[in-house]
C-alpha cells in the first residue's frame, strides 16, 4: 500500500515515510491509493476478534510495511491495559435507532487518545525504518485536548521529546491542570500569551525555519507533528467504526449486511472522516451525518458546496468545535475529484487566496449522496445534555451533546429509522462547569474539583479515575511566554 499526496498524486510514500513526515512536502496531505475492502465474510470474523485483534488486522491492510510483529507490538502498547473499559471503547443505547459509541475511556478522557495512544508507537517504528537512530521532537500547539492526550501518550517514550504550547487564558481549568501536571521526562508545557492561533502560527514558522532545521539535524534530531494531519492519527480512527458495527453484529443488534449511519460531532474533519474511510473500504454505511455547533461553516458546505470561512468566530461550550478551517476537509475533496489533484489544488488556492470556494456541481452531488449536515447552538447543546439525561438517564459531554441533537433533527426532519452510531468524543466530567448549567445546578463561583464533586453528587455518575487523580496535584510546569518568546523557548529546551 502506497500513499498518494492531495496536492500532487504522483508522489507517493510507503505508510512509514508518510507518518515520520506527516505533510508532503507541497503541502498536500497523504491519503491511501486504494481502499482495502472488506467483505461481510471478514466483518463476522472480525466480530469475534477483541479491540486489539481488530485494530492489529485493519491497520495491517494500510501499514504494509510494517511486520507483524511491529504492528502487533504497536497496538498492544496502546491498548493494553490503557483505557477504564476492557474492550476499549463501549457502546451506550440511546432510544430505539441510536447508540453512543463513548470513545474517552483513555487516560485523557477524550477521544484523541483514540489516535494519540497509537501514534508514538506508530511513529518511532516508521522512523527507524525511514530516518534511524534520530530522536524525534514534536512541537504542539493546543487549545486543550490535543495536547493533553499527546502529552500522555509520548511520555517517556524512547526516542521522543514533546513541548506543548497552550494559550493560557484559553483552555478550561481541568484542561490545565491537566497538562500542567503531567508526568514523563521527556515533555515541557508552555503558556502563551495570546491565543490559539498565536501558538498555531509560531509553531508552524518553527517547523519551516531551515536554519533551526539545520542545527536540530546536526545534534541528530528532527521535529514531527501529532495533529490530525499526520496519516498516523487518522488510521486508528478508521478502526473503531468498523469495530462498532461488529459490536452491534455480535450483540444482535443488527444483521450482518445491515446499513448504519454514523453521526459524528465536527471539527477539523478528521474523526468524521475516518469514518468516510470505513465506508469506502465496504463497511455498509448509509448516511454520515456531520454535527457542528454554531461555527456552522460545514453545515453550509454541504448543504450549498460553498465552503465560506469568512464568518465571526463563535466561542461556544464546545470548544473543541470551534474551528473555521477543517484541514482534512482537503483528502475528502480529493476523494470526490476522484483523486484530481489540480481540482484540489485549484480549490485549496481560492481557500487562502479569498478564505472560500464553491464545489463544482458533480462534487457537491457525491457529496451529498454520502453526507448529510446538521447544527445548533450553545441554547439547544444545553437542552440536549438536559433532555438527555432525563430521558435516558445518559450523561453526555458538550461535543456529543451537539451530535444527539443534529442526529436527532435529522431524524425528526427524514424519517430516517436507521440504526445509528453516534460519535461520544469526551467524559462529561472534563466541561462539568457547562454540564451542571445545562442541568439546571448552580455553577457560578465554585473551583473546578467543587464542580467535579457536585456533577456527580446530582448525577450519580462517577468521576473518571483520569481526572480524579488530579485532585490537590501540584502543577510540575509555571512556564509562560510571549508568542514572540516560543523560539526561544524551544531553542533553550532542546539546548540548540
Ligand atoms: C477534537 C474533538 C472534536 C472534533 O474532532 P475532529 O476530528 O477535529 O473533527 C470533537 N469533540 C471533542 C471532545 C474533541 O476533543
Amino acid at each position: 500500500m502506497n500513499y498518494n499526496s492531495t496536492r500532487d498524486s504522483h508522489r507517493t510514500a510507503s505508510a512509514a515515510e508518510a507518518i515520520a513526515t506527516g505533510i508532503s512536502r507541497e503541502g498536500g496531505l497523504f491519503v491511501p491509493e486504494r481502499f482495502p475492502q472488506l467483505t461481510q465474510e471478514r466483518l463476522l470474523q472480525l466480530s469475534k476478534l477483541s479491540y486489539i485483534e481488530r485494530a492489529k488486522d485493519i491497520l495491517g491492510e494500510y501499514l504494509t510495511d510494517f511486520t507483524e510483529e511491529e504492528l502487533y507490538r504497536c497496538v498492544s502498547g496502546a491498548y493494553a491495559g490503557k483505557f477504564d473499559d476492557e474492550s476499549v471503547t463501549n457502546l451506550a443505547r440511546l432510544g430505539d435507532n441510536a447508540y453512543l459509541l463513548e470513545l474517552w475511556h483513555g487516560p485523557t478522557c477524550a477521544f484523541k487518545d483514540m489516535a494519540l495512544q497509537l501514534l508514538p508507537h506508530l511513529l518511532t517504528t516508521s522512523a527507524k525504518k525511514v530516518v534511524d537512530g534520530k530522536e524525534i521532537v514534536i512541537l504542539v500547539a493546543t487549545s486543550g485536548d490535543t495536547g493533553k492526550a499527546a502529552l500522555e501518550g509520548f511520555k517517556d517514550i524512547p526516542g521522543t521529546r514533546m513541548l506543548v504550547f497552550y494559550p493560557e487564558q484559553g483552555v478550561s481549568p481541568m484542561q490545565k491542570l491537566q497538562m500542567t501536571t503531567q508526568e514523563g521526562g521527556n515533555v515541557a508545557v508552555c503558556g502563551i500569551r495570546g491565543n490559539f492561533d498565536d501558538a498555531q502560527t509560531a509553531v508552524k514558522r518553527i517547523f519551516t525555519d531551515q536554519a533551526l532545521a539545520g542545527r536540530l539535524e546536526q545534534s541528530g534530531r528532527m521535529f514531527s507533528s501529532a495533529n490530525s494531519i499526520n496519516w498516523g492519527r487518522l488510521a486508528p480512527q478508521i478502526v473503531y467504526y468498523i469495530s462498532a458495527y461488529c459490536d452491534l453484529l455480535a450483540d444482535e443488534e443488527i444483521a450482518l449486511g445491515d446499513p448504519i449511519n454514523i453521526c459524528v460531532p465536527t471539527g477539523n474533519f478528521g474523526n468524521i472522516l475516518a469514518a468516510y474511510y470505513a465506508k469506502r473500504m465496504g463497511l455498509p454505511v448509509a448516511k454520515l451525518i456531520c454535527a457542528s455547533n454554531e461555527n456552522n461553516v460545514l453545515t453550509e458546505f454541504i448543504e450549498t458546496g460553498v465552503y465560506n470561512r469568512n464568518r465571526p468566530f463563535h466561542t461556544t461550550i464546545s470548544p473543541s468545535m470551534d474551528i473555521l478551517i477543517s484541514s482534512n476537509l482537503e483528502r475528502l475533496l480529493y476523494a470526490l475529484a476522484d483523486n484530481d489533484d489540480a481540482q484540489v489544488r485549484a480549490l485549496m488556492d481560492s481557500l487562502s487566496a479569498e478564505g472560500s470556494y464553491t464545489l463544482p456541481a458533480p462534487m457537491l452531488e457525491r457529496l451529498r449522496d454520502e453526507f448529510a449536515a446538521g447544527c445548533c447552538d450553545d441554547g439547544a447543546t444545553r437542552a440536549a445534555i438536559r433532555a438527555t439525561f432525563d430521558t435516558y438517564s445518559y450523561l453526555c459531554d458538550p461535543h456529543t451533546a451537539v451530535a444527539v441533537k443534529v442526529y436527532q433533527d435529522y431524524a425528526a426532519r427524514t424519517g430516517d429509522a436507521t440504526k445509528t452510531v453516534i460519535a461520544s468524543t469526551a467524559n462529561p466530567f472534563k466541561f462539568s462547569h457547562s454540564v451542571l448549567e445545562a442541568l439546571g445546578e448552580p455553577a457560578e463561583g465554585l473551583a473546578e474539583f467543587e464542580l467535579v464533586e457536585r456533577l456527580a453528587a446530582c448525577t450519580g455518575c462517577e468521576i473518571p479515575a483520569g481526572l480524579a487523580s488530579l485532585k490537590g496535584r501540584v502543577p510540575r510546569f509555571s512556564d509562560v511566554c510571549d508568542r514572540e518568546g516560543i523560539l526561544d523557548y524551544v531553542v533553550e529546551q532542546l539546548g540548540l
